[in-house]
C-alpha cells in the first residue's frame, strides 16, 4: 500500500510555551466580558436580550429564522421532481458514517418504474438519531445528491424506538429536490 507522509508543522517557541495563546484566550474572554456588563453584545437588538449579555429566551424565541443556511440539522433522504428515490443504495454514506449511525439495505425499483432496469432504490434506510452527531459527511459524499443534512435541529427523543428513523420518515421530512442530479457539479 502506498502512502503520502505528511511533515509535521515546525512550532516556534511562543508555541510550544502556550503563553501567547492563553494570553489571547483571556484577552477574548475578557473582551466579552466586558461587552456582556455594558450590554454592548452582538446581536444584542436582534436577539431582544434582556439580561446581561446575550440571551435568548428559549423557547419562546427560537434560532428558526436566523439559521444559517448552511447549518447543519438532522440527516433527511429527498426525492427527484418527479417523485423518484434519488437514492441508489450504493451504501458510500453508511460506509463514512463516523457514528455508524446509517444502515442500508439494497433493494429493486419497482419493475414498472421507467428508472426499474437502470437503478436500485434502498429496500430499507435508517438513520438512527441517538447515533448521529450531525457532521454531515453523509451529504458530502452521496454522489447522487440523495441526502440532505434538513435545519431540524430541535430533536428530543424521548422513546428509544423513535430515535430509528426509517425510510418513510426519512422521505417525509426532506421532501423533494428540485434540480438536476449532477454528480460532479460546484456543489460537490
Ligand atoms: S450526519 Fe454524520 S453521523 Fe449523522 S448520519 Fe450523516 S454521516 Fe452519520
Ligand atoms: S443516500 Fe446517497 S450515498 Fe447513501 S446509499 Fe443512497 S445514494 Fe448512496
Amino acid at each position: 500500500m502506498s502512502y503520502t507522509p505528511i511533515k509535521r508543522p515546525k512550532f516556534s517557541l511562543a508555541d510550544r510555551i502556550y503563553i501567547v495563546a492563553i494570553a489571547k484566550g483571556l484577552c477574548r474572554t475578557f473582551k466579552h466580558l466586558v461587552l456582556a456588563l455594558t450590554r454592548r453584545s452582538r446581536h444584542r437588538e436582534d436577539f431582544n436580550s434582556k439580561g446581561i449579555g446575550l440571551c435568548m429566551p428559549f423557547p419562546e424565541q427560537r434560532w428558526d429564522e436566523r439559521l444559517p443556511e448552511y447549518y447543519r440539522g438532522a440527516p433527511t433522504l429527498v426525492r427527484g421532481e418527479d417523485s423518484r428515490e434519488r437514492c441508489v443504495s450504493c451504501q458510500l454514506c453508511e460506509f463514512i458514517c463516523p457514528a455508524r449511525a446509517i444502515t442500508v439495505t439494497p433493494g429493486e425499483v419497482d419493475p414498472a418504474s421507467p428508472c426499474a432496469k437502470q437503478e436500485k432504490a434502498p429496500k430499507e434506510f435508517t438513520i438512527d438519531m441517538f447515533r448521529c452527531i450531525y457532521c454531515g459527511m453523509c451529504e458530502e459524499v452521496c454522489p447522487e445528491q440523495a441526502i440532505f443534512m434538513s435545519q431540524e435541529y430541535l430533536i428530543t427523543l424521548t422513546d428509544r424506538d423513535k430515535g430509528i428513523r426509517d425510510k418513510e420518515t426519512l422521505y417525509k421530512l426532506g421532501g423533494v429536490r428540485k434540480g438536476l442530479v449532477n454528480k460532479w457539479n460546484d456543489h460537490k
